[in-house]
């Protein structure tokens, strides 16, 4: 049987391809979890490492989502900027918000290092690079962030910058050596094989079609089954559906791109001379890898509110590439893709209660891998009652996102900031 992933590179180059069986009967859990993605799988290995039995239904194949198809940096921080965070739940709490997302960056290293995740091929290192000419706010960035955090950025200037990149684009960065990144596809399947081994059971092909979590026993009902448990979690990420009417109310998919070029090593190594990832500052930031140990490049940008070709997107992320490496020129897209992220109104994940014994984590935006580690862990510590840290969460509840008006002032504000960007490059 083949697995329903889309075309993209993380699918062709997968360490193991076991294809996962369809629910069908009924069965019954400890808990069952909607969403075969990081926020659920991590969520449920959590569980079953606490001794529950866990049951998680994911409508095509772990990983399908954002989830098995996204640039593979892990670093700290979340999607929504640390000043909103703190006008909205004040300084301390932010501080120990993004305290936690450190700890995610720990938790993903964790966990490929001590189940010997094949093919997640951590590789350290993050560049945050800016284009435009101003250096002190950066200095004064690190400091907070090794006050703060004891957490060690270094600053580099353009002489440093070019020792790895052959590009008059950047002038500053701070370079990051605690982030890295990884094939997030093998990671993610990883951690299915040990949710499996510890007893949990996940079905693919199974998409949820309706939930009833009113009474003590929740039903979440599939085209030829039916999974029963005292308690049900939704991970339904940038794919959330209607099953949960509230659920897709505070929920906007934002569509992001990436591309991976040819074979090209010689070529690559023209531009880029580092294993490091790279995040421009850009609002709407580009950012870049080379994988397979120079052999290609992996690029990813811009988002639609609305699905586009991802073909016809890879176009503008080409001559943004060519823009910054005019020595690319010649370079070969082989592949583009696209994938959904789910993003709240105020920007940060969404993890809490919903109803009695029924929870959502969702909306991780584009910064999922490290947050998704460390909020299915927060989660899971709460449902075995180990912990309280879920009430971090509390300031960001399941808002309305706005429907189409929503989706509709998510680009406005994109192009908006697109013009920003611009403006402060000149
Ligand atoms: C192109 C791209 C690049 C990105 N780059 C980065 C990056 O470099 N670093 C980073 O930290 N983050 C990045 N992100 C963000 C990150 O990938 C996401 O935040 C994270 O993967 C979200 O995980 P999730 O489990 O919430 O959602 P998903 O991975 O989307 O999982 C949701 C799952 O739920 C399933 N589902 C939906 N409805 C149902 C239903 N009714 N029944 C059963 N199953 C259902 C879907 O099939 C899907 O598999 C990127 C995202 C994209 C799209």
């Amino acid at each position: 049987m083949t697995l329903p992933y889309p075309t993209t590179y993380y699918a062709q180059s997968l360490s193991e391809s076991r294809a996962r069986p369809m629910l069908r009967g009924v069965e019954e859990a400890d808990v069952i979890v909607v969403g075969g993605g990081l926020a659920g799988l991590v969520t449920a290995l959590e569980l079953a490492r606490g001794g529950l039995k866990p049951l998680v239904l994911e409508a095509q194949a772990v990983g399908w989502g954002a989830s098995g198809r996204n640039g593979g940096i892990v670093s700290p921080a979340f999607a929504c900027g640390s000043e909103d965070i703190t006008a909205r739940v004040g300084v301390e709490a932010a501080r120990a918000l993004h305290r936690l997302t450190i700890e995610g960056v720990d938790r993903v290293r964790g966990y490929i290092r001590d189940l010997g995740i094949t093919g997640a091929d951590p590789i350290s290192g993050l560049l945050n690079l800016r284009r435009f000419d101003r250096a002190d706010d950066l200095h004064a960035y690190a400091a907070e962030f090794a006050q703060d955090f004891g957490y060690e950025l270094t600053y580099l200037d353009r002489a440093a910058i070019r020792e790895r990149l052959v590009s008059d684009r950047y002038f500053h960065g701070l370079a990051d050596a605690q982030a890295f990144h990884i094939h997030p596809l093998n990671y993610l399947r990883g951690l299915a094989a040990e949710l499996e081994r510890l007893g949990g059971r996940i079905y693919e092909g199974s998409p949820a079609t309706q939930a009833q979590f009113k009474a003590a026993t929740k039903v979440v009902t599939t085209a030829q089954g039916e999974a029963r448990a005292p308690r049900v979690v939704f991970a339904t990420g940038g794919y959330t559906d209607g099953l949960v009417p509230r659920l897709k109310r505070a929920v906007l998919p934002i569509a992001t791109y990436m591309m991976v070029s040819e074979v090209a090593p010689d070529l690559i190594a023209s531009a880029i001379r580092t294993r490091e990832a790279v995040l421009d500052d850009r609002r709407a930031s580009d950012y870049y890898r080379v994988i397979e140990g120079g052999n290609r490049l992996l690029w990813g940008g811009r988002i639609t509110t609305r699905a586009a070709s991802a073909a016809g997107v890879a176009q503008e992320l080409r001559r943004e590439m060519i823009g910054a490496f005019p020595q690319l020129a010649g370079l070969k897209t082989e592949l583009s893709w696209s994938g959904q992220m789910g993003y709240a109104r105020h920007l940060m994940p969404q993890v809490g209660l919903m109803e009695p014994d029924t929870w959502h984590i969702t909306a991780f935006g584009g910064h999922g891998l490290n947050t998704t580690a460390v909020a299915g862990k927060v989660l899971a510590e709460s449902i075995l009652g180990e912990s309280d840290r879920l009430a971090m969460f509390a300031g960001f509840g399941l808002d309305w996102a706005g429907g189409p008006l929503g989706l509709a002032v998510a680009q406005a504000t994109y192009w908006k900031l697109q013009v920003q960007d611009w403006w402060r490059e000149r």
